[in-house]
């Protein structure tokens, strides 16, 4: 049983058009109910997507609905994918989860089809940057000899980077010290 849709609005141009004039669209949504993956809980006019125009223009791209992951009956996979804008939950700017990486982040990476980034690329990386220093700091912590001054130095730095200024400041002062008994003794 083939459903029809009626009207689209193109995300991309924001034209309102029937589907006989979106070949592509009306392909991909047929092509579920080909594949037997059409649900019934889905709602009749759910599915947007871009104009062939816009396609040819390349601001949106044909996505692969049979290969993203959805494992409720309710998720609605991406026929198509097109920059769509958001905020960033960290510094509140508005950023682009661009059609490609939408591409990578549902087909590639299989994530879930109605998961979204929280932070712009800048939050990102400057969080996998904190990660990544959280993991050193943790495999310094864990070493025997922390008595060693170039440790605290780099322990100390790490604390800079990650916006730990009492942290910081205790391990300078740590090395501080132990200047001061270097020179006693
Ligand atoms: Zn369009
Ligand atoms: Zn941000």
């Amino acid at each position: 049983m083939k459903r029809k849709l009626n009207k689209v609005i193109c995300p991309c141009c924001k034209g309102v058009l029937n589907i006989n004039d979106c070949n592509i669209l009306g392909k991909s949504y047929n092509n579920l109910h080909r594949k037997n993956l059409f649900q019934k809980t889905w709602p009749k006019i759910i599915f947007r997507g871009a104009c062939d125009y816009c396609i040819q223009q390349n601001r949106a791209l044909i996505a692969k609905p049979f290969i993203q992951n959805y494992n409720s009956e309710w998720d609605l996979p991406h026929l198509m994918f097109w920059d769509k804008t958001t905020n960033c939950q960290k510094c509140k700017i508005e950023f682009v989860f661009s059609k490609e990486e939408q591409q990578f982040w549902y087909e590639k990476l299989k994530f879930i089809i109605y998961s979204f980034p929280k932070y712009c690329l800048n939050c990102r990386k400057e969080r996998r940057a904190k990660i990544s220093q959280n993991n050193r700091l943790m495999e310094l912590l864990n070493q025997e000899y922390l008595n060693d001054k170039q440790l605290m130095r780099e322990i100390a730095e790490i604390y800079s980077k990650i916006g730990n200024d009492q942290k910081h400041k205790f391990f300078l002062r740590k090395i501080e010290k132990l200047n001061v008994t270097d020179k006693i003794m």
